[in-house]
């Protein structure tokens, strides 16, 4: 049997996967098992950030296997508490936990919502405000703050405690804080899973300044636009807004798994021994390689992310069979007049790796994806959208 034989016999029937396997690669080229290239402008759902088999990353995480691979957390560790650090100072924020996906670091911003809540208002104020066409994660209570009905389907009873409010209306917002004891709202800046849209910032400062008067927590999901991906560090500086809990995951670990949940002033202490935990959390391996990452994202690659935003919107925007151009920095959704699933196939073939978000052809390229092979990778995504 050959590999795809052997995954349909044995993998559990979740995932629809492209009839492709990838087998390595050297930065933002990549080769299938028949030694095809291709040009990658998915990163692995916007986790390799610096490409694949980044050097410096390589040998951040080779330097610390060779030391110890895991502690557990009964233990200090100098790559965890280094991390954490290094993302404090850079974000303003004062406490981080360490988890090992985006679903679980939003776990954990729900429980320190709900724990704030719980303490500052009582023991029924524990709903949390997400927004319609969201993406939190697959975990039953991330899925439950996930504002998509597709997502609850098979699984109830979902957790309770969420409710939905519309992207961009303050009102919406005002109403269900009428109804229900809230203890936070939580938000993707730029809406990922839910068809790469990010919000109207005038929105995102006034619910900044709502939520502070009720006294709720502002809780960022920075899972996928976080760690430079939207042209800025995390995506809510951009914003001008101080979230008290923000979370991020993908781009983090550069290809490994990680999560982080970040807690600002209002939420720094509300955590004590014993109310979280994680077995791999704040693994030595995944630090040591993020830590890496997180340091070499400055203001020179930031530019850069916006150099190459701004040349991918100038292209596409306007273009035949193009729709509309939406997202930020490196988060792009393009909606095309053809089926966007014909458009990934036609790419495919033609040697470019391209995603999908909803009914969009979504591109997560590498922050560090040289210009020449981007240039080469549009082009080809153009005309495969304009015949
Ligand atoms: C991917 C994603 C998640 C879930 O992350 P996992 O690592 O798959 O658990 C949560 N929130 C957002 C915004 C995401 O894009």
């Amino acid at each position: 049997m050959n590999i795809i034989e052997i995954d349909k016999q044995y993998i559990a029937g979740t995932y629809a996967r492209f009839p492709l396997q990838l087998v390595e690669g050297k930065g933002s080229m990549v080769q299938d098992a028949d030694g095809k290239e291709y040009i990658d402008l998915g990163t692995g759902i916007a986790v390799n950030g610096f490409g694949i088999g980044d050097d410096e990353w390589k040998q951040a995480v080779i330097a610390q296997l060779n030391k110890i691979q895991h502690t557990s957390n009964l233990y200090y560790s100098e790559p965890c508490a280094l991390l954490a650090k290094e993302l404090c100072l850079r974000t303003g924020m004062k406490k981080v936990f360490f988890s090992n996906s985006g679903a679980e670091a939003n776990e954990c911003a729900i429980k320190a919502a709900r724990h704030y809540g719980q303490t500052k208002k009582g023991a029924d104020c524990y709903t949390i405000i997400t927004l319609k066409q969201s993406f939190h994660g697959r975990t039953i209570t991330t899925l439950s703050a996930t504002g998509q009905d597709v997502f609850h389907e098979y699984f109830t009873p979902m957790t309770e405690g969420f409710v939905y409010a519309e992207p961009n209306d303050l009102n919406s917002v005002k109403e269900l804080i009428k109804v229900h004891k809230c203890c936070a709202v939580m938000i993707e800046l730029v809406q990922g899973e839910g068809g790469v849209v990010a919000l109207d910032p005038g929105y995102v400062t006034a619910l900044a300044e709502l939520v502070k008067e009720e006294d709720m927590l502002l809780v960022v999901d920075e899972v996928q636009t976080g760690n430079g991906r939207t042209g800025s560090l995390y995506a809510y500086m951009d914003y001008g807004i101080t979230p008290d809990v923000v979370t991020t995951a993908k781009g983090l670990g550069g290809g490994l798994p990680i999560g982080a949940t970040m807690l600002g002033e209002r939420v720094e202490n509300l955590f004590t021994a014993g109310m979280n935990g994680s077995t791999f959390g704040g693994n030595p391996v995944a630090c040591a390689g993020a830590l890496s990452i997180l340091q070499r994202i400055d203001e020179r690659l930031l530019q850069e992310v916006k150099q190459k935003s701004a040349y991918i919107f100038n292209t596409l925007q306007g273009a035949k069979g193009v729709k509309s151009v939406s997202g930020k920095g490196l988060m792009i959704g393009i909606e095309c007049e053809k089926d966007a699933g014909e458009v990934i196939e036609q790419c495919r073939q033609r040697g470019v790796l391209v995603i999908k978000a909803k009914h969009k052809v979504r591109l997560l390229p590498a922050l560090n994806i040289p210009m020449e092979q981007l240039e080469k990778a549009i082009n080809i995504l153009k005309e495969v959208i304009e015949k």
